[in-house]
């Protein structure tokens, strides 16, 4: 702890008020744990009786302060400028401070996310205050000591902690994508948008983006719309050449339980649950999964869960919205080949 830390160490935080969003996007296009952090925001602020607030930085990106409104913000902090258009720590970092210093939010949220951990962590370690990292649930404690309980997996994920920032504000966090839910958009909703100057040239940011690579077949399952997912009962590697068949039929992705990780059948950015991502979709297929707790807090979000499995009595069928008892080597191709006719 240093000096400049201890000074500004105090028990009154009153001045520090309200719930600050950090809107991650790319290329002008929001990723979607903005909006479900927005979501989650909302309900802590309305717990707390505090403005919601947002903030977007980057280039021609106007258009999300207006969805941030839509999706809950009641204020927009709005940062726009041609050098901002590709994240960099600095730049990023030093804006965000300066709301931070001037909007006096008592808790700030950014997604769990390569973008949000790095940023979140620049500015941790500038501000006298903590960041409790990879969140999946998140509370208040009503007033008078309105402290954010910011709960993560711990212990190999074996437990729950809730982490508290009792001397220091803002509490930041970073959250997991896909465990909060994003408020329906409402293009009714009105709120106050404030435009602020980027405070560095081009000349004054030490690094510069050169390009960038796009990753071949880079997995993310947690912007999917449609996921078929494998598990053990699949019994080797070659059944999701099966599985990707009728992913790429609904234009999904292929997801996969660790026990199908673990055997080495399918790389681990596939895993959905406890230890892999956790997934939001429009249509969840869970085909030869069991329905392990450590599979469902990963999937049971999904809007529709249609399981496969040849065992009528199998826990995944207790989440599923639709059941589908039977070899799964049978019902799959049957069920692609309909779509394909589609
Ligand atoms: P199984 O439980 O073996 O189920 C296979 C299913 O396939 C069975 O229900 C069977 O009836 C069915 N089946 C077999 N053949 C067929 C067929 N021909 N047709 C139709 N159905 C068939 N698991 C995760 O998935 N994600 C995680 O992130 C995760 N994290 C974990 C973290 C910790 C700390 C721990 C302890 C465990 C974690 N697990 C996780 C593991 C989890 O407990 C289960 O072991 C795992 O999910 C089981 O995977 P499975 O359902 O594919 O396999």
């Amino acid at each position: 702890m240093t000096a400049a830390r201890d000074a500004e160490q105090t028990s009154d935080w009153s001045d520090y008020r309200g719930v600050l969003v950090v809107v991650e996007q790319r290329d002008g296009e929001a990723k979607k744990i903005s909006w479900q952090l927005l979501g989650e925001g909302k309900r802590l602020a309305e717990k707390l009786e505090v403005q919601l607030m947002a903030l977007v930085i980057g280039h021609e990106v106007g258009h999300l302060a207006q969805e941030a409104i839509y999706y809950g913000a009641d204020k927009v902090f709005l940062c726009e400028a041609p050098e901002l258009k590709a994240y960099r720590t600095r730049p990023y970092s030093r804006i965000a401070m300066k709301v931070i210093g001037e909007a006096k939010p008592e808790i700030c949220l950014f997604g769990a996310t390569g973008t949000g951990r790095d940023l979140a962590g620049a500015i941790a370690t500038h501000l006298p205050t903590g960041l409790t990292a990879d969140t999946t649930e998140l509370d208040v404690e009503p007033p008078p000591s309105r402290l954010l309980l910011a709960s993560r997996p711990a212990f190999s994920e074996k437990m729950m902690a809730t982490i508290l920032c009792k001397q220091y504000r803002p509490q930041m966090a970073t959250a997991r994508a896909g465990v909060f839910q994003a408020l329906p958009r409402d293009a009714t909703r009105e709120g106050e948008v404030i435009r602020i100057a980027n405070g560095m040239t081009e000349e004054q940011i030490a690094t510069r983006v050169l390009d960038f690579i796009q990753e071949r077949d880079k997995i993310n399952l947690e912007e999917a719309e449609i996921i078929v997912a494998g598990g053990r009962g699949l019994g080797g590697s070659e059944p999701f050449a099966m599985l990707k068949e009728l992913a790429d039929a609904l234009g999904g992705i292929v997801g996969a339980s660790r026990a199908a990780v673990d055997a080495g059948w399918i790389k681990h950015e596939h895993q959905v649950g406890q230890t892999g991502c956790t997934v939001r979709p429009k249509l969840y297929f869970a085909i030869g999964i069991s329905g392990a707790v450590q599979h469902i807090v990963g999937m049971s979000n999904s809007d529709v869960i249609v399981a496969i499995n040849k065992d009528p009595e199998a826990p995944i069928f207790n989440t599923a919205h639709y059941r589908i008892v039977g070899d799964l080597f049978k019902i799959v191709p049957a069920i692609t080949a309909e779509v394909k006719k589609k």
